[in-house]
């Protein structure tokens, strides 16, 4: 019996807010591969690890890879070429193997290398829907992220000042991911005094660290991590 390798969604960091369905595959599997990244000084931190713990998923079966934070892309792509092998090793061992992902696996997601390498090469692969951390955000400012005909526009954290400006001001409902990557913009924005809502979240249902706001002095002051998003709304 080969099983297809399944590429679970975690969820947003809040551990119940995995899918039964995703649960139950990370429980029954026999080898489970979670991103994690190595700082300057080699700890390892990794938020899959901490949802994973959280579940009380047996230790024994996880298996760390680690992805470089640099900015060539090619010492990332490596590292996924690489753990893709190893799967590939294991797949054929008749294991059933998982690869998880925070938030949902195929949304803005870098194990989508992973996939894709698998899937290139005909190897049978699954993925489990999760909830993506915008989602979870509109749950926490207790917001309808979307109403009636609104529109609703994602974007990477690479968007211009005048391309956000330009969607805002024609009245699309704006999801901003990786915002540290465009925190001047978003700046620019705001001191132009647009007729704007911004919500601003960070860690979102990671406990200790969650922080919503829609102050944009704060906004203005916040020193911006990795794991912000902001939904704009006119
Ligand atoms: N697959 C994830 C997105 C991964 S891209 C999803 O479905 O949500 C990484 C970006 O996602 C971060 O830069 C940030 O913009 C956003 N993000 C992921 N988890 C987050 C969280 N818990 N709180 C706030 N933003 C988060």
């Amino acid at each position: 019996m080969m099983y297809p390798i399944t590429f679970v969604s975690l969820g947003p960091g809040e551990a119940e807010l995995i899918t039964l369905k995703g649960l139950k595959t990370l429980q029954s599997a026999d080898r489970i591969f979670y991103p994690a990244t190595i700082s300057k000084d080699g700890v390892q931190t990794s938020r899959a690890l901490d949802i994973l713990s959280e579940l009380d998923i047996d230790a024994n079966k996880l298996v760390p890879f680690h992805v470089p934070m640099s900015k060539d892309r090619s010492l990332a792509i490596d590292a996924y070429n690489a753990v893709s092998e190893e799967i590939k090793k294991q797949y054929k061992t008749g294991q059933r193997i998982c690869v998880v992902a925070e938030g949902d696996s195929g949304f803005y997601s870098s194990i989508q290398y992973i996939f894709d390498n698998l899937s290139d090469s005909d190897f049978p692969v699954e993925r489990i829907a999760g909830i993506p951390a915008f989602i979870a955000s509109g749950a926490l400012a207790k917001i309808h992220i979307v109403k009636q005909e609104e529109e609703l526009n994602v974007v990477p954290g690479i968007i211009s000042a005048s391309d956000l400006k330009e969607r805002i001001e024609s009245g699309k409902v704006v999801v901003i991911m990786k915002v540290s990557q465009c925190a001047e913009a978003i700046k620019e924005c705001i001191c132009e005094k647009l007729d704007a809502t911004y919500h601003y979240f960070e860690n979102v249902g990671v406990d200790g660290k969650e922080y919503y706001t829609k102050n944009t002095s704060d906004i203005l002051d916040r020193k911006i991590p990795y794991f912000s998003l902001m939904i704009i709304h006119k």
